[in-house]
């Protein structure tokens, strides 16, 4: 089929976020933003994006961008200068540090949003030039535990399948995942199977998740026990002479130890039933299912990979596909979702510590391939630290320079307060990023490098199925920003490796890249894409999306092991004999409960882009612990209200959820605010250290942990035309609105909120409104006819209703009358508050969908789809929909809903 024609003026690109890895068309506004819409012919999404990707035309601004270099000067303010400068200065310092210190005293911490070249450049200096293998990545906190159960089980770092599988597959279990929100485009893919085929869809968490409520079977197990259910299911196979016994004698080994271990772990139904803590009936029910359906995939994500036991969490799943030699044939197959746009992109160039280059190892015939490959002068021959013994490392000092690209990890590592403190300790601190502020930059940076953004730079992104997609530019640079790869090659060149690093485009990398892949490798290796390596020019610029391998003979299918052909020395699969699982940290009388982390709709890691969007910011505006209602009940706290969440680590103060879709004994906080968008709720302090044996992946998803209730009695709001810093005693969080700033708060008693509005708004017109007795103060402040700023206050314990008065901060200019109505907080057609956004594609809000509930006019999600248009674009709100159909409707009609559900299901 060919490719649907586009305007000249639109451009083919990738999606910046998930894993996913969608296809987008963006075409110029002229006014420096772009239209975007899904590209038809990608086949990671057929034209359809979800709620972030739909947004992204409302993050291209310039308004957060890092503009220029910038070098931290002898009096500590950092100061514009010239690449020139700042350049020759970070050589001379990278130089005189490792002169001094040694190889192994400098690191780089990459990111699985750098594009394809960017990685394969730093990791060829790194590992090639510098000497040292500490060149490691933010996708070791996404998917490392995958990487590392994939290398064990098959010899190579290979996902077998690709997304064809997920549309022919006849089960779907997903673990620890919740695809409804983090890979959106897929669920719905998952979910048009179902509709379509009536294939089953089995959801296994211990949370809840919207992801849950279109699962025939919902499996909330306790927390860090996949691997007994696993074993449990492996234990349940060999019973019921489930096993490909062909299969397993001709391409595989381990099978009898890893049985037997398994069965030592949960030797039966009733012993995986109370090693999971849940029902024999469900468990049965789920093992009968896997063991009667012969299209099964077994997605797994960050609830998996994000474990200190995560590599056996995969082996264990990996185990029983193994076993039912259902792996590599259409709609089979364990299945990893990455989390990150490139984090594939990553482990093909080997930008993780622990890999050296293009799926090549740590070994000492790939070291000599690699070293002969770049003609490198210093190959580095050891795995380098991972990241969490990275940063520890510069907390002991060990480590003297860092090169930060395109992360924040003073907001999302673990133990995040004890890793920005060592960061601060760093003799050289470069971040090259897109943003002139986060809380990486924050923490005492040397230097600032500008990178170009999604829309301006261009290159190759891999999505969680292979696929290598073009990121193209549409936009021009802002200000001095350069490319990633750019900027490395500089500074390589500075360090006296100027012919290795002579770079003139994107495509020159691509092609070193892909000949690397096919160096050496008659189908040694599963990575290749051979064919594109002499690819021109003008090819690259028109290349289509590609799976690999690709190789030059094209001889090589889509899938992998259908027929054995492992990536090991015997060529068989390894059974894997996994740990007895065990939490590594333990709750206690001080800490009760286990923590959770994890993301949400709308909002993309730090929120350095997404949190440019007013539409995403409307769905859940408020960073917040979610807990179940007995222990909400116990700690004191209630929903609405604020805690502080407290563990051995660090604290948070959050909103409360109270809520039964989370269990018992745990907590759920998501990890996206940052010291730059809330006083408090940095989550990454909060979680714990503890990393996979294996994989050095961070244990996310169980910090032992308290709760404690937070009072305060006063609540509103600032909308304001600039960044503002807070008085004492107030708590707060960012939220974009067009045209500023918006900021919701919660207040001691006592802040004197009228003298500090005064004093921010010096020499502008102001207007205000006090009710003294019903704990009421309001005030604008005007230059002319623009309004500047506003705050509300009022007493705790009421929605926030801010809708009107965000409308007229929207206008350029108010009029005598939006000018009279403005404190009032009220719509001058006095039309309801619609209330945070429920469906992100539309805008349409809670309120405006709970009043068509209420008054009758809508009745399912379909009548609201149909009414309101909620739900009708990527589907991601259909969940929630649902339930504000349930908790709205009367008992009786809501079983006609449930009804009227499953039979669209
Ligand atoms: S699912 Fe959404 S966030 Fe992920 S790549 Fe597609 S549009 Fe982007």
């Amino acid at each position: 089929m060919s490719a649907m024609e586009i305007s000249p003026a639109t451009v083919r690109t990738t999606c910046p976020y998930c894993g996913v890895g969608c296809g987008v068309l963006a075409t110029p506004d002229g006014k420096g933003g772009a239209i975007i819409k899904g590209d038809p012919d990608h086949p990671a999404n057929y034209g359809r994006l979800c709620s972030k990707g739909s947004a992204l035309g409302e993050t291209l601004g310039i308004h957060e961008r890092l503009l220029h270099p910038m070098v931290r000067c002898s009096n500590d303010q950092m100061e514009a200068v010239a690449w020139d400068d700042a350049l020759d200065h970070v050589a001379q310092r990278l130089h005189h540090i490792i002169a001094k210190h040694g190889r192994h005293s400098v690191a780089f911490y990459l990111s699985g949003q750098l594009l394809t070249e960017d990685y394969y450049v730093a990791n060829k200096l790194m590992k090639g030039f510098i000497g040292s293998a500490n060149v490691d990545t933010n996708s070791r906190l996404c998917m490392s535990s995958a990487v590392a159960g994939h290398k064990r089980a098959f010899g190579s770092d290979t996902v077998p399948g690709n997304y064809r599988d997920l549309d022919e597959a006849d089960l779907l279990v997903l673990v620890g995942s919740n695809a409804a929100w983090c890979h959106p485009i897929l669920y719905q893919r998952m979910l048009a199977n179902k509709q379509k085929r009536g294939a089953k869809i089995v959801v296994i968490d211990p949370r809840r998740t919207d992801t849950t409520s279109d699962a025939d079977l919902f499996l909330g197990l306790k927390p860090g026990t996949d691997t007994a259910l696993f074993s449990g299911l492996l234990v349940y196979l060999a019973a019921q002479g489930a096993l490909d016994n062909g299969f397993i004698e001709d391409h595989t080994s381990g099978f009898a130890e890893a049985l037997a271990q398994a069965r030592r772990i949960a030797a039966n139904i009733a012993a995986t039933a109370l090693a999971t803590g849940l029902s024999e009936a469900d468990v049965e029910k789920f093992f009968r299912l896997f063991a009667s359906t012969e299209k099964v995939v077994t997605l797994y994500s960050q609830g998996v990979n994000q474990s200190a036991q995560g590599t056996d969490k995969v082996n264990a799943i990996i185990n029983c596909h193994l076993a039912m030699g259902r792996i590599g044939q259409p709609g089979m197959g364990p299945f990893s979702l990455t989390g990150q746009p490139n984090a594939m992109g990553g482990r093909e160039v080997g930008g993780l510590a622990n890999q050296l280059a293009a799926h090549m190892n740590f070994t000492p015939p790939d070291i000599d391939r690699v070293r002969r490959f770049w003609q490198a002068p210093h190959i580095a021959t050891h795995e380098g630290l991972k990241a969490v013994q990275m940063f520890e490392a510069i907390g002991r000092g060990e480590i003297k320079a860092l090169w930060v690209m395109g992360t924040n990890p003073a907001v999302s590592l673990p133990n995040a307060d004890a890793m920005r403190l060592a960061m601060q300790k760093l003799d050289l601190l470069v971040i090259s990023d897109n943003v002139r502020s986060n809380d990486s930059v924050n923490s005492g940076a040397h230097v600032l490098l500008p990178a170009q953004a999604w829309g301006e730079r261009s290159g190759t992104v891999t999505n969680s199925e292979r696929r290598v997609s073009r990121q193209r530019s549409f936009m021009a640079p802002a200000g001095d920003a350069k490319p990633d790869w750019w900027i490395v090659s500089e500074i390589a060149r500075r360090l006296g490796y100027e012919r290795a690093f002579s770079y003139q485009s994107s495509a020159e990398i691509f092609r070193e890249h892909c000949r690397l892949s096919a160096f050496e490798n008659k189908g040694t290796r599963d990575f290749d894409l051979g064919a594109f390596s002499e690819i021109t020019e003008s090819d690259f610029d028109q290349i289509t999306p590609a799976l690999w391998p690709a190789r030059a003979d094209a001889s090589m299918s889509e899938r992998f092991f259908a027929d054995g052909g492992f990536y090991t020395n015997d060529k068989r699969a390894r059974f894997v004999v996994t740990e007895i699982p065990v939490l590594r940290g333990e709750k206690s009388a001080a800490r009760p409960m286990l923590l959770n982390t994890g993301r949400i709709r709308d909002q993309w890691h730090t929120m350095t882009r997404t949190g440019l969007s007013p539409r995403l910011g409307q769905h859940l505006r408020f960073p917040f612990v979610e807990i179940h209602p007995r222990d909400a009940q116990m700690a004191g706290v209630t929903d609405g209200g604020f805690a502080r969440v407290e563990t051995d680590h660090g604290q948070c103060v959050l909103k409360v959820t109270v809520t039964d879709r989370q269990q018992p004994g745990m907590l759920f906080a998501p990890i996206h605010w940052s010291d730059e968008t809330s006083s408090s709720a940095r989550v990454g302090a909060l979680v714990a250290p503890h990393t996979d044996p294996y994989s050095g992946q961070p244990e996310n998803k169980a910090t032992p942990a308290n709760l404690f209730p937070c009072d305060y009695p006063q609540q509103g709001f600032v909308l304001s035309r600039e960044r503002l810093s807070f008085p004492g005693g107030a708590w707060w969080t960012r939220v974009a609105v067009t045209g500023g700033y918006g900021y919701l708060f919660a207040a001691k008693q006592g802040v004197p909120w009228r003298a500090w509005f005064d004093d921010r708004s010096m020499g502008q017109d102001l207007a205000d409104y006090v009710d003294a007795v019903g704990g009421v103060y309001r005030a604008a402040s005007f230059d002319g006819d623009r309004l500047m700023s506003c705050l509300f206050v009022e007493r705790a314990g009421r929605p926030t209703e801010w809708d009107a008065t965000k409308d007229l901060f929207a206008e350029e200019t108010l009029s005598a009358d939006q000018r009279r109505l403005l404190l009032s907080g009220k719509a001058a057609d006095a039309t309801a508050n619609t209330g945070p956004i429920i469906c992100a594609c539309f805008g349409v809000g809670r309120n405006t969908i709970c009043d068509a509930l209420k008054s009758g006019a809508a009745r399912s999600h379909l009548d609201l789809g149909a009414q309101l248009k909620a739900g009708t674009n990527c589907g991601s709100c259909i969940p929630e929909l649902r339930r504000l159909v349930a908790e709205t409707m009367p008992d009786t009609e809501q079983a006609a809903h449930r009804e009227m559900a499953t039979a669209e299901n």
